[in-house]
């Protein structure tokens, strides 16, 4: 589809007018506030926005404004955080509250520039802060906006590089009313009509635009990206409980599920025989197995094996009232592992 200016502002028209009916109702939507919107833009990276949607409204309450989170502990922010996965993403959020308190008056800042200084903020994050919560004339590409893009000039079925959709998108935000509506528009479209693998073309607002459904090539553009075999890992995480108390460790900020609390855990890259567990944990005698799940991650897919021991471990272990742990950050898999003695929330 060649790209001209009359054709993009009709798509853009086409697009605010079908968002403003049928944009989903989500809790930042509704307070609509730059903070509220960058808290947002973190939390649902590479995340359901469904899930995203439960955990926002508790970590606006807590973090109203960028000092409250300056100011509070980083355990408060990953405590909040439990169950969005990638908890990188939480540390960041941190830094940047800070940052926006020291370099920009504690307010959002409202350019991609200014916004592109703050720690974990990407262009795709930029871009839609800059357009959605500051209605400035700039794109965004995340991949449902490209998807969309794709499919409307019917290109992409042999891969298109990024600077081709960057150009489209800007070409369409050039040409709407509303770079806020557009924005929001397009993603939405990716993300509850243009999907990926079932694209519902009958409820789409800019089918008369679209090349792809003219050619009947939907499912074939844009070129899926080629996807990697997953790395596989098996962790074994043994339960010392005593007294009340139970033995708990804290993972470094720089590895996976960096600052969470967990069950002393070994990870391996093959699977270990029980002596091999015991004698890591030097304890001496039998560990008792509890049971085996697996949990998967986009990058690599991990055996758990969860035992508890019914010996003393001769290392020196961290002891935690169990009525503490609702006080500390645990990601999923390791709430899962707790679960086994019903000491998860
Ligand atoms: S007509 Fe179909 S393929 Fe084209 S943009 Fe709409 S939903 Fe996507």
């Amino acid at each position: 589809m060649p790209s001209n200016a009359s054709n993009d502002a009709n798509i853009a028209a086409a697009i605010e007018k079908w968002f403003q009916g049928a944009a989903r109702e989500l809790p930042w939507r509704a307070e609509d506030s730059p903070w509220g919107r960058l808290l947002s833009e973190f939390m649902a990276q590479q995340t359901q926005i469904e899930r995203v949607a439960e955990k926002w409204t508790a970590m606006v309450d807590r973090f109203p404004a960028p000092i409250s989170m300056a100011e509070a502990d980083l355990n408060d922010v990953m405590l909040l955080w439990q169950g969005l996965g990638y908890y990188r993403r939480a540390r960041y959020l941190k830094e940047a509250s800070e940052q926006i308190c020291s370099e920009f008056g504690g307010e959002v800042p409202q350019t991609v520039e200014e916004l592109l200084r703050l720690k974990g903020v990407g262009k795709y994050t930029a871009g839609a802060i800059a357009s959605i919560a500051f209605n400035n004339r700039v794109p965004i590409v995340d991949g449902n906006v490209h998807r969309v893009v794709c499919r409307l000039a019917n290109e992409g079925s042999k891969g298109v590089n990024d600077a081709w959709t960057w150009d489209r998108a800007t070409n369409l935000v050039e040409q709407c009313s509303s770079p806020s509506l557009l924005n929001e528009g397009l993603m939405e479209l990716g993300a509850t009509v243009c999907m990926s693998k079932n694209p519902k073309c009958h409820a789409c607002p800019v089918q008369s635009n679209c090349e792809a459904f003219k050619n009947e090539t939907q499912l074939d553009v844009p070129k899926p990206k080629a996807t990697k075999s997953k790395q596989v890992e098996f962790h074994y995480a043994v339960l010392f409980c005593k007294q009340g108390k139970i033995a708990l460790e804290h993972r470094s900020q720089t590895e996976l599920w960096g600052g969470m609390w967990q069950v002393p855990t070994i990870e391996s890259i093959r699977k270990l025989t029980q002596k091999e567990v015991s004698s890591h944990f030097k304890v001496q005698g039998k560990l008792l197995k509890l049971g085996s799940f697996k949990h998967t991650l986009t990058h690599k897919s991990i055996e758990f094996h969860v035992f508890e021991s019914p010996h003393e471990s001769a290392e020196q272990l961290k002891w935690f009232d169990v009525d503490s742990l609702s006080e500390l950050p645990f990601a999923n898999a390791q709430k899962k592992v707790l679960s086994y003695k019903e000491l998860a929330d």
